[in-house]
């Protein structure tokens, strides 16, 4: 039709992506000089930290190993991308708040026969925390909870899942604030984000009458969403007594039980069985575990 404008088909006008190019006007020897030159500053522009502070080493590298430009390439991607892991991996670790480093290659299984390794080995692959599913230890002082739950901890910051580690009264604590500050709303929301909310040491310290209450709320914010790995030092049937009520403890178990892993340690505590071996400790001598406490 006349007058009617025919289809652009100009990569402009169908916005599509040109090749951008470079400016080496005839190859000129000042041209690539000067890009060598703003070499620091391009791959800082494009966050290529590693490639930049390494460059002189991983092209000696790949000189040295008579790499292609594709291989050589190649190879400083792929420092960049272990750089960028190892930086994600640290944040991450930093955010979860571990109170130590403990990992499941510094377990002595040997040391805690109640322990089915191969039940840790499972939850170590984290399915449990893609299904969100919970997990409950249980046991005595110093059998190794609080070493598991750093350990699984790692384990699953490792496989890209947001961790957050916190003891049952500093948590308690923070909600309870919270009422009474009507910031609990936040402090909730806070709590139910992490992929995985790692709880120690319930149980080793009397809560605040409200605390039952405020603990089922955040429960049943998480319950199904995310997952709680929980310590107690007291076996769930005493949960009532922990919390001071009967109907919440029953409320908390229900939904924290629903899917879950219950892992029950019996046995001697690894810190005294430490002393014991040292000569330090001798129960017969007058020697308490009350120290474990
Ligand atoms: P819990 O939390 O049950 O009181 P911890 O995990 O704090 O016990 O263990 C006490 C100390 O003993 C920690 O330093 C921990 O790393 C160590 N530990 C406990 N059990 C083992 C084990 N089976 N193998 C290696 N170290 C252990
Ligand atoms: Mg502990």
């Amino acid at each position: 039709m006349a007058g009617r404008k025919q289809p652009q088909t100009t990569a402009a006008a169908t916005g599509a992506i040109t090749a951008a190019q470079p400016q080496v006007a005839g190859g000129d020897a000042n041209d690539i000089a000067r890009m060598v030159e703003d070499l620091d500053a391009m791959l800082s522009r494009l966050r290529l930290g590693a490639i930049r502070d390494q460059l002189d080493g991983l092209l000696e590298e790949a000189a040295q190993r008579n790499w292609n430009l594709r291989e050589a390439l190649a190879w400083l991607c792929a420092a960049e991308v272990a750089s960028k892991e190892q930086r994600r991996l640290a944040m991450a670790m930093t955010i979860a708040h571990f109170p130590c480093v403990r990992t499941l290659e510094g377990f002595e299984f040997e040391a805690q026969p109640s322990i089915d390794p191969s039940k840790i080995r499972d939850l170590a692959t984290c399915r449990w925390v893609a299904n969100g599913d919970n997990v409950v230890l249980l046991g005595p002082p110093g059998v190794g909870k609080t070493h598991l739950e750093v350990a699984l901890g790692r384990e699953a910051v490792t496989r890209g899942y947001s961790v957050q580690f916190t003891t049952a009264m500093e948590l308690l604590g923070s909600l309870v604030k919270g009422q009474q500050q009507g910031t609990l709303e936040v402090r909730l929301a806070q709590y139910a984000k992490p992929r995985l909310l790692i709880i120690d040491e319930l149980g080793y310290l009397p809560l605040e009458p409200e605390a039952g209450h405020l603990f089922f709320q955040l429960i049943s914010r998480r319950y199904e969403q995310g997952s709680v790995l929980i310590s107690s030092n007291r076996p769930v049937e005493e949960w009532d007594e922990v919390f001071g009520d009967q109907v919440v403890a029953a409320a908390i178990l229900d939904r924290l039980l629903h899917h879950s892993h219950v892992v029950t340690i019996r046995g001697d505590s690894y810190r005294l069985r430490e002393k014991r071996r040292s000569g330090l400790f001798r129960p017969q001598a007058g020697g308490s575990s009350s120290a474990e406490h």
